[in-house]
């Protein structure tokens, strides 16, 4: 297998040189994971200037912003395990492998909490490895165990913005509001897309390669009447 993931590290100030080793590690679990199932190589970008977007329980975060390029934070002093960091960079990466097979555009609040419900199924696929999990990933299965407060998430998010353009990407994503917990989208994206895996009896890379509509589809089947 040839190199897919491009890992360069902002570490002039040698900000990143105490997880430098579980960081480079965590690149090739995630290659592993991922083998030649991706098409293009990756920019990946490790730094810890931009812990605003890193999730304070799990001293990490990411985002993806294009098919070849994703960033992986840090908070300032946090030392997430080999594990941990293999967890939100196969999410990201995640992501980066759904638009290299699949450029479909999500701009409904549904196709938004879809695209991260895949990448949060396959970071819980990658997890599956270890018994360390993020805060984040532990907080998304954790919901979905819980059925009752699924069924009202699922109600509150469809009744505020369901196939809408217009919602607010960050409450609904990440702050929460006085009806919505904090993550609702990702809660509400990682349902409907287990809830369409488990259906359709496929694996999560074959999945997250579906066109919205038909994940969609095999979502409606479930939903609260
Ligand atoms: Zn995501």
């Amino acid at each position: 297998m040839g190199k897919i993931l491009l890992p360069y590290l902002t570490n002039a100030r040698g900000d990143l040189s105490d997880i430098a080793d579980d960081i480079q590690n965590a690149v090739l679990d995630v290659e592993e994971f991922y083998g030649d199932r991706l098409r293009q190589p990756i920019d990946v970008i490790f730094t810890r200037a931009l812990h605003e977007i890193a999730i304070p329980e799990d001293g990490i975060g990411g985002r993806a912003h294009s098919s070849n390029f994703v960033t992986i934070a840090f908070t300032k002093t946090s030392a997430p395990s080999r594990q941990l960091i293999g967890e939100m960079l196969c999410h990201e990466v995640g992501h980066a492998y759904r638009w290299q097979h699949e450029p479909e555009w999500a701009d409904s609040f549904m196709q938004k909490a879809i695209l991260e419900g895949i990448s949060i199924c396959l970071e819980a696929e990658f997890a599956k490895r270890s018994k360390a999990k993020t805060f984040f990933l532990e907080t998304m299965q954790n919901r979905y165990k819980d059925i009752e407060s699924c069924k009202t998430l699922i109600r509150n998010t469809m009744d505020l913005w369901g196939r809408n353009c217009n919602y607010n990407h960050e409450a609904c994503f990440y702050t929460g509001n006085h009806s919505l917990p904090r993550w609702a989208g990702y809660s509400l994206g990682y349902m409907v897309v287990s809830d369409a895996l488990s259906k359709s009896g496929q694996n999560i890379f074959d999945l997250a390669t579906w066109r919205y509509s038909a994940i969609e589809y095999q979502f409606s089947k479930m939903l609260p009447r």
